[in-house]
């Protein structure tokens, strides 16, 4: 499984705290993340465990650091959301449901799945809020029906 469908929505927005948090390098305390999550730190710290485990951040001395694996994470956690969206507008949903409803799926789909959503939409280049699509990744799912567009 993909790391985006093995972390919970509290993790994610740990990981989201964490990759806000003050230039590169210097790491987020553990009580910025726990104030970023409404939490206390103790939670906070649950929260870490799982995302260290996934090669998601890396923590030293109390401070916490978003690694590559974490921002890429943190991409594909944004193209799933606003593909969702994009299905969920085309739906018949207003633009300002698509995002609650998006919610309930953008950690549960793999990068599969979300490619094969985005062919079928035709590639959506925004969101239903007008927010950028990256471009899919070139990935199994492209060259599905012969190498369709990417
Ligand atoms: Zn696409
Ligand atoms: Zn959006």
């Amino acid at each position: 499984m993909e790391p985006l469908q093995r972390i919970t929505r509290r993790q994610l927005d740990a990981l989201r705290s964490i990759a806000r948090g003050p230039a590169r390098g210097r790491g987020v305390p553990l009580n910025s993340i726990a104030r970023a999550l409404g939490v206390k730190a103790p939670s906070a710290l649950a929260h870490l465990g799982p995302l260290e485990e996934l090669g998601l951040i890396t923590r030293s001395r109390g401070k916490s650091l978003v690694t590559r694996q974490g921002f890429a994470c943190l991409d594909e956690y944004v193209r799933h959301h606003r593909v969702a969206e994009s299905l969920f507008a085309r739906a018949g949903l207003a633009a300002d449901a698509t995002h609650e409803a998006a919610l309930e799926v953008d950690l549960a789909l793999s990068h599969r799945t979300v490619q094969v959503l985005c062919e079928a939409e035709g590639h959506p280049s925004i969101c239903p809020h007008g927010h950028p699509i990256a471009p899919c990744a070139p990935g199994p799912a492209a060259g599905r029906r012969g190498g369709g567009r990417r």
